[in-house]
């Protein structure tokens, strides 16, 4: 699952290289995402890797690991969870953890 994770991370388009990994209650993988910044939208704006699975798995999703890493994927750099991701997680009753 990590080496999953950290391939999802080094996809992301955006100046960090983001991944996460949604997981039911029975820890059953629901599925990854990677950060995405949208350039075409008129405003530029990021979607953090967390809250798009939130989003997506809404409901199922029970908790959520995070990690960061260099560009090339070789190391996992530390990361903090964004107040709008902890305060969704929250409303959601989703744990996130982070690894790194
Ligand atoms: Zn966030």
């Amino acid at each position: 699952m990590i080496d999953r994770l950290i391939k999802t991370a080094v996809q992301s388009n955006g100046k960090y290289c983001v991944g996460a990994v949604a997981l039911d209650r029975k820890g059953g993988v629901l599925g990854y995402a990677s950060a995405l910044v949208d350039d075409r939208a008129r405003r530029r704006r990021s979607l953090c890797a967390e809250r798009r699975l939130m989003i997506v798995f809404r409901g199922v999703v029970d908790r959520i690991y995070v990690c960061r890493t260099n560009r090339s994927g070789s190391r996992l750099l530390p990361i903090t969870v964004c107040e709008r991701c902890a305060a969704m997680a929250a409303k959601y009753g989703v744990t996130i953890v982070t690894l790194g």
